[in-house]
């Protein structure tokens, strides 16, 4: 009973975001039109229209800022105290973009919306309520204060480019079009509309996710199924090591998942080997002499990994575990590929060669490790390219 209440008030729900999205009246013409209203959207569209510009956000889903409420697990890791350029695929772009004052930015946006944060492990930074809603809700409210007409239900199917104008054509809660001065493309990742465009896209593939994986011999993935250890983990391709991560290492049916291996997977490809240390490079001749004191590695290892390795020390400073590739693709946090970086300004995320076009957040082909590096990306792209858009 209680689960078919349940179903009929999601149901519900979503039916009132959808005559909500139906009744929003979208505008035929604006200085800026973006296209996506997630992450780098509702920022992109909130800096363009502090910057005194018309804006109009066409949204896909039924709301806008949906994409938030996922991450972090539902709490928003939402940027990184130490952000840094080399957790990036192209390190270079990233800084030319996003400046040295990158994360104190993105932070100066958050205290301006009004979000309390605390920082933890890592420098990770999430909202003081440790609710991704709270990191939504404070964005989609400065929106709506900045005069951004948020338009959701709305797929944008086309977009042509006119005379010193752009047509972006949608459909959904109402179909029709808006020409706009500017655009924004900020569609997240694995998108296609914009090689309609004739811009260069890299291939799509997926990154920051568990790892199908063959374990050692004698060792069951099953057995281990659901245990935890906090381990550093080697990525090792021909015997040299290619990354190296230390946090948490998820033992699955299928392989390896956790935050360690999240951030191997931005670097491995099938045949590669992971070794986990699950003794975290404790002293040898200490961690032999507790092993011999407590009978057995439980002192070291969670008791149930121990058990499977056979109390093994070698064995728990160096288990090798061969890549097959992605496991649960469509999981993945971040898409890699999309708009090649090199057809953009970074200074404005302008393409050099469709003025009036701007692209920001994972609809570029950027990507980095877990921790808040990603929507840091998205948030500090997106007011570049807002800001940019509005001039
Ligand atoms: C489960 C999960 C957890 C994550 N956790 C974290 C985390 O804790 N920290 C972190 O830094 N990163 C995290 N990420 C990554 C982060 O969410 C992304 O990097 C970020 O959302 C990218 O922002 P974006 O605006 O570029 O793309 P998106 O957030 O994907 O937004 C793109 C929007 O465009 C819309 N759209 C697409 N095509 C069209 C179209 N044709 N017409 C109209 N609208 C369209 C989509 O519906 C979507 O709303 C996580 C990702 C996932 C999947």
């Amino acid at each position: 009973m209680a689960r078919k209440a349940r179903r009929t008030s999601r149901s519900q729900t979503r039916e009132a975001a959808l005559a909500a999205a139906a009744a929003v009246r979208v505008p035929e013409r604006c200085d800026v039109c973006v296209i996506g209203g997630g992450a780098a959207g509702l920022v992109a569209a909130i800096a363009a229209a502090e910057d005194g510009a018309s804006v109009v956000v066409l949204e896909r889903s039924a709301e806008c800022g949906r994409t938030i409420l996922a991450t972090g697990n539902g709490r928003c890791n939402f940027s990184n105290a130490r952000l840094a350029w080399e957790r990036y695929n192209n390190p270079g772009f990233v800084e030319a973009v996003c400046g040295s004052g990158f994360g104190q930015d993105v932070l100066a946006f958050f205290e301006e919306c009004g979000l309390a944060w605390a920082e933890e492990e890592g420098g990770r930074l999430y909202p003081l309520s440790r609710q991704a809603a709270s990191v939504r809700e404070v964005v989609l409210s400065r929106a709506g204060r900045s005069g951004a007409v948020l338009a959701p239900a709305r797929e944008v199917t086309s977009i042509e480019r006119g005379e010193k104008i752009w047509r972006v054509t949608y459909d959904g809660a109402g179909s029709g079009s808006v020409i706009a001065r500017s655009v924004v493309l900020a569609v997240g990742g694995g998108e296609e509309l914009a090689r309609t465009l004739g811009l260069a896209c890299a291939p799509f593939e997926p990154v920051l996710c568990s790892l199908a994986c063959e374990a050692p011999e004698g060792v069951s993935l099953d057995a281990l199924d659901g245990r935890r250890a906090h381990a550093t983990a080697r990525l090792l391709r021909d015997d040299t090591e290619v990354a190296r991560e230390t946090g948490e290492v998820l033992f699955r049916p299928y392989g390896l998942s956790g935050i360690a291996v999240f951030d191997l997977s931005r670097f491995s490809r099938p045949g590669d080997v992971i070794a986990l240390d699950l003794t975290c490079g404790i002293d040898e001749a200490r961690a032999t002499r507790l092993v011999k004191q407590a009978g057995s590695c439980a002192g070291l290892l969670d008791p149930v990994i121990a058990r499977e390795l056979g109390d093994s020390l070698g064995a728990a400073r160096d288990l090798r575990f061969v890549v097959s590739g992605p496991a649960e693709p469509q999981r993945a946090q971040v898409t890699r590929g999309g708009l090649a970086t090199g057809q953009f300004d970074p200074a404005t995320l302008e393409a050099r060669d469709l003025p009036g076009l701007f692209a920001c957040g994972e609809a570029l082909n950027i990507d980095g490790a877990c921790g808040g590096f990603n929507l840091a990306w998205a948030w500090k792209s997106g007011l570049v390219a807002g800001r940019a858009a509005a001039q």
